[in-house]
């Protein structure tokens, strides 16, 4: 440990990592580190300049040319600011998430944004989520959770999500989204998502989010020796 708390939570799309995630953070009070987000950004960032996503010379070239930085607002929500710009919206989208798949596959595209995450957890108690936290970014996090349910149930999940932003959203689509993200993240050849061997394994499948939230809490105070706060 670096004197601060790391616990890393990966799996795939739609598993309820973010919602668990933050809400975990906000009981014990640790900042929560949305990864994706920041994988998002650089795939909005190629989406935006037409670069072919999966070029790795082309999309390592438009690197050098992007300030990617993480800021919290009021709210204490995580905020994408690309080039300066507010883009937290922006990355939401849909065909973004096949952008951040398609660029987060490229091992310059990690190695580049992996300092970033690793900053944040020596300065801060994190929770993090992600698909290489536990196996790559926080190897030695004191607790590691790895987060999974069915694609069915995970498409449902994020169709309601999409629906209460306003997005418009077709559930074939979505579950299409999800099976080529599950594909394409579980097969890459760098950080492909897996379970970390000394991960607690958590299937949400069956369970609504208060049971596993419940759950999750129990997990971390047993492992961390932590307490909710307030
Ligand atoms: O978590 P989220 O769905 O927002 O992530 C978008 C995409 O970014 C994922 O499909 C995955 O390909 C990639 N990603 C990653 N490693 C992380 C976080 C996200 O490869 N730590």
């Amino acid at each position: 440990m670096n004197g601060h708390f790391s616990i890393a939570i990966d799996g795939p799309s739609g598993a309820g990592k973010s919602s668990l995630a933050r809400s975990c953070a906000a009981k014990f009070g640790f900042l929560y580190v949305d990864t994706g987000a920041i994988y998002r950004t650089v795939g909005l960032a190629a989406f935006r300049r037409g670069v072919d996503r999966r070029d790795e010379a082309a999309v390592s070239a438009l690197l050098p040319e992007l300030d990617i930085q993480m800021a919290y607002n009021a709210q204490g929500e995580q905020c994408m600011f690309l080039n300066g710009e507010d883009v937290s919206k922006e990355i939401r989208l849909p065909e973004i998430s096949i952008c951040a798949s398609d660029v987060s596959a490229l091992p310059a595209v990690r190695a580049y944004l992996l300092e970033m995450q690793r900053k944040m957890a020596r300065e801060h108690n994190v929770i993090m989520d992600g698909r290489d936290i536990g196996t790559v970014v926080l190897p030695d996090a004191e607790l590691k959770i790895f987060l999974t349910a069915s694609a069915e149930a995970r498409a449902e999940r994020r169709m309601k999500e999409l629906v209460a932003k306003g997005v418009e959203a077709d559930f074939e689509e979505v579950l299409r989204d999800i099976r080529y993200r599950d594909e394409q993240d579980s097969n890459r050849e760098t950080a492909p998502l897996k379970p970390a061997e000394d991960s607690v394994l958590v299937d949400t499948t069956e369970i609504d989010f208060a049971a596993s939230e419940a759950l999750l809490c129990r997990i971390i105070k047993e492992k961390l020796g932590v307490e909710e706060i307030g």
